[in-house]
């Protein structure tokens, strides 16, 4: 789920430490650092501690009371949120991990247990946010994904509006060289079961464009020649009663207008890949992803 991102402004975060205003941060947690650069730290801080506003996690780091668990665990382990908890928490389509994923504050620092511990490549100054942005997530997870899911969380970070090709390229080019190779095989893709099954359609070979303009009908996901549309349905888009009737409504008018629709789910994706190669090379064998003639 998207989760609303933070809002605090430096006057924001000055009316919080002297008491006269709430905190506008999703994650929950902030750090001393970031609190200090307000006037009058010490005594503020000891204050906002003792009415209960803030609880210290460990030394430099506080959390409020609706703060995010996973966030918490992180700081509690002696290191931030990153990697594709980060990503998650931003919104990014990732695959599902239930163990935070998190990167140490300070290079010697050893994290606890409990968490994931992600590498990244090149010395970072310490952090000031307890959640990395999405760039540095990005390049945190460049070693923990694979390349096919890490395509799949960078298309999704561009669809989303959260990352720019340019602030990645910067971002992943310390990276791994997976990085790099992610950042060449991103393209349109509006949710993580259309981007596995461009990528692993184009790894086979099959002419496969995104996001194509069908008159009258709208953007379908993915086109293979001119004719096989192949719809990625996933559950956060697909389910329910109007949903279910405009998915109809298309495959009807796709049909009407000579194409051919096949609908793919993420567990047959996921776990039934062979299957769903098979059926497309079928289509494509016999020639039916052209128009005939
Ligand atoms: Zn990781």
């Amino acid at each position: 789920m998207n989760k609303p991102r933070s809002t605090w402004t430096p006057a924001g975060l000055h009316a919080f430490v002297d008491g006269s205003g709430d905190l506008d941060t999703p994650e929950g947690v902030v750090s001393a650092r970031l609190l200090r650069r307000q006037a009058d730290p010490h005594e503020a801080l000891d204050a906002l501690v003792a009415t209960g506003t803030l609880e210290r996690i460990r030394r430099g780091w506080y959390r409020l009371r609706d703060a995010d668990d996973a966030v918490v665990t992180a700081v509690a382990a002696g290191g931030v949120l990153t990697c594709v908890s980060a990503l998650a928490f931003h919104g990014i389509w990732v695959p599902r991990d239930d163990i935070p994923h998190a990167r140490p504050a300070r290079e010697t620092i050893r994290l606890d247990t409990g968490v994931h511990h992600c590498s990244i490549a090149r010395r970072l100054p310490s952090p000031v946010l307890a959640v990395d942005p999405v760039a540095l997530a990005l390049r945190t997870a460049s070693a923990c994904l694979t390349r096919e899911y890490l395509v799949a969380a960078v298309d999704s970070a561009m669809d989303a509006g959260l990352a720019r090709h340019p602030d990645l390229e910067e971002a992943l080019w310390w990276s791994s060289h997976r990085g790099h190779e992610a950042l060449a095989a991103t393209d349109w893709a509006q949710s993580g079961t259309e981007s596995l099954l461009r990528q692993r359609l184009r790894s086979l070979r099959f002419p496969v464009r995104t996001q194509v303009s069908i008159d009258g009908v709208g953007r379908v996901d993915l086109l293979v020649g001119d004719r096989l549309v192949i719809e990625a349905d996933s559950v956060a888009h697909h389910t329910g009663a109007q949903a279910y009737r405009a998915d109809r409504h298309r495959d009807l008018m796709l049909t009407a207008l000579g194409y051919r629709v096949v609908r793919v789910s993420w567990e047959q994706v996921t776990f039934d890949w062979p299957a769903v190669a098979r059926a497309v090379r079928r289509i494509v064998d016999a020639g039916e992803h052209r128009w005939p003639g």
